[in-house]
C-alpha cells in the first residue's frame, strides 16, 4: 500500500529538468488514483498515476502546461487516453455524488479503489480487501466501490463508500467525487491506498459472497448440477469476428437473433449428450439476456437485468453446481469462485488473456489441472460432451489417487 497522508509517498520526475517533483495532492480522478505535483526548479505541472489497479504496470504522466500523456504504449488507448481526456473534459453531473457508511471508527485507513469501466476489473480490485485484512490488521479497511458492486463489499470492511457511477462512465472525471474524497480523508491521521491489483490470488470468496463454494470433495445431496454462463453479447460461436462484427455495423445486426439461437441450440444439443450418459444429472442456464425459452428439462435462470436479488440467486445456482461452462469472460469470475469445476470456452482471440477470468479456489496443482479445463471454442460439442461427463464420473477417483495424504491416511 502507498501512504498518502500525512504525507504522499510518491517521487515523480520532472520530464524537462530530471529534478524529484513536489507532491502537492491526491486527485481522484475515479479509476485512477493520482498526485499533483510541481517542479521546483522549472515549475512545470504533473498529474502522474500513483502504481495502484492497472496504473500498478502501466503508470501514466501527463505535463499539464501541453496536455502530454507519458507511459505504457500498448495500454494507452484503453488506460492512458481515457484518463488524459477526462482530466481535460471533466464532467459535470450534479446527481454523482459519494455516499459514506461509516461501521467502524478508525485512525488509520487504508482505500481500496475498486472503480473502474470493467465489471471483471472492479470486482477483482475488491478481492484484494482480504490482502489488506491480512497483511495490515490494525488499518482501518475502506471500500470504494461502484453501486453494483457494494453487496459484495466483506462484513470487515470499516467503511464502505459508494459512487453512483454506472460502468459506462465510469472513465470520466467528476470533480465533485475528487472533492468529496478527499475531504473524508481529512478525517484520518494516516491515509493509505491499496495497491489494488488486478489478479489477486489470496481470498476467501465467501466472505464476498457471503455464500459457501461447492465443495466437491463432500457428497452431495440430490442431482449433479451442470449449468451454463449464459451472455449474449460475447456467444458460444466459433467465429467470434462475426458478433462483433455485428454488434458494430447496423446492417449485420440482423445476424445478432441467429447467433443467438445457435448459441441456445448448442447448450441444448449438449446437455442432451451429457443427459445420455450421465444419470442422476440436472441443467441450468444462468445469466444476462433471456432470447429464446429453453426445454422444460433445463433450468432457465437467466435475467434480463441484475439487481441485488438476481445476483444472489445466480450465486445459489452457481455454489450448488459441480460443473460451470461458459465462454472465456468476466462473466466467469463468480461462477468459477463457487462452482465446482469448471470448463472454459476459449475464443481464439482471447488465448493472451489465459485464466484471467478464472477464480481459482483449489490450491492443489494436480488437483487443479482436472477442474479447471479451458478449450478452444470451436471444440466439437459431441467431444466437450465426453469431456464434461468424464470430469463428473472420474473426480473422487482421480482425487484420491492423486492426493497422497488421503492414501497415506488409508494405508494407516
Ligand atoms: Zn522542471
Amino acid at each position: 500500500m502507498i501512504k498518502i497522508k500525512p504525507v504522499i509517498e510518491h517521487e515523480g520526475i520532472c520530464r524537462h529538468c530530471g529534478v524529484v517533483l513536489a507532491n502537492e495532492r491526491v486527485l481522484w480522478q475515479g479509476i485512477h488514483v493520482c498526485v499533483e505535483a510541481c517542479c521546483p526548479a522549472c515549475g512545470g505541472e504533473y498529474v502522474e498515476d500513483l502504481k495502484v489497479g492497472h496504473a500498478t504496470t502501466y503508470p501514466y504522466l501527463i505535463d499539464r502546461a501541453s496536455y502530454t500523456l507519458s507511459g505504457h504504449e500498448e495500454s494507452k488507448g484503453w488506460l492512458g487516453n481515457p484518463l488524459l481526456h477526462s482530466l481535460q473534459h471533466p464532467a459535470a453531473d450534479e446527481q454523482v455524488r459519494l455516499e459514506v457508511e461509516i461501521k467502524e471508527a478508525c485512525r488509520d485507513v487504508v482505500i481500496i479503489n475498486c472503480i473502474d469501466f470493467l465489471y471483471g476489473h472492479s470486482l477483482l480490485k475488491l478481492l484484494n480487501a482480504e490482502r489488506e485484512r491480512i497483511e495490515n490488521p490494525d488499518i482501518g479497511i475502506i471500500v470504494l466501490v461502484q453501486s453494483f458492486m457494494k453487496w459484495m463489499v466483506p462484513d470487515y470492511a470499516a467503511e464502505v463508500w459508494t459512487v453512483n457511477v454506472p460502468l459506462s462512465k465510469a472513465q470520466q472525471f467528476y470533480p465533485q467525487l475528487d472533492e468529496q474524497i478527499s475531504a473524508q480523508c481529512e478525517r484520518f491521521e494516516q491515509v493509505f491506498v491499496s495497491r489494488a491489483y488486478s489478479h489477486p490470488s489470496r481470498f476467501n470468496i465467501e466472505h464476498f459472497t457471503k455464500m459457501r463454494p461447492f465443495q466437491m470433495e463432500e457428497p452431495q445431496p440430490g442431482p449433479t448440477r451442470i449449468t451454463f454462463i449464459w451472455r449474449e453479447d460475447r456467444v458460444w460461436l466459433d467465429n467470434p469476428y462475426v458478433i462483433k462484427a455485428a454488434k458494430r455495423y447496423k446492417l449485420l445486426r440482423m445476424l445478432l437473433k441467429p447467433i443467438i439461437w445457435s448459441q441456445r441450440n448448442k447448450i441444448v444439443k449438449l446437455f442432451s449428450k451429457i443427459r445420455k450418459q450421465e444419470k442422476d444429472v440436472k441443467f441450468s442456464v444462468v445469466g444476462l439476456g433471456r432470447s429464446f425459452a429453453f426445454p422444460d428439462w433445463i433450468d432457465d435462470c437467466r435475467v434480463s437485468k441484475f439487481n441485488l436479488e438476481a445476483e444472489l440467486k445466480a450465486c445459489e445456482i452457481y455454489a450448488s453446481s459441480a460443473v460451470i461452462v461458459g465462454v472465456h469472460g468476466s462473466n466467469m469470475l463468480l461462477p468459477s469462485a463457487l462452482g465446482g469445476m469448471v470448463v472454459n470456452l476459449m475464443p481464439a482471440d482471447k488465448w493472451g488473456n489465459f485464466a484471467q477470468d478464472i477464480l481459482f479456489t483449489e490450491e492443489n496443482n494436480r488437483i487443479s489441472a482436472y477442474m479447471y479445463r479451458f478449450l478452444p471454442l470451436e471444440t466439437k460439442i459431441k467431444v466437450l460432451g465426453k469431456i464434461i461427463s468424464s470430469q463428473i464420473s472420474g473426480f473422487t477417483h482421480y482425487h484420491d489417487q492423486m492426493k497422497e495424504d488421503i492414501m497415506m491416511s488409508r494405508n494407516g
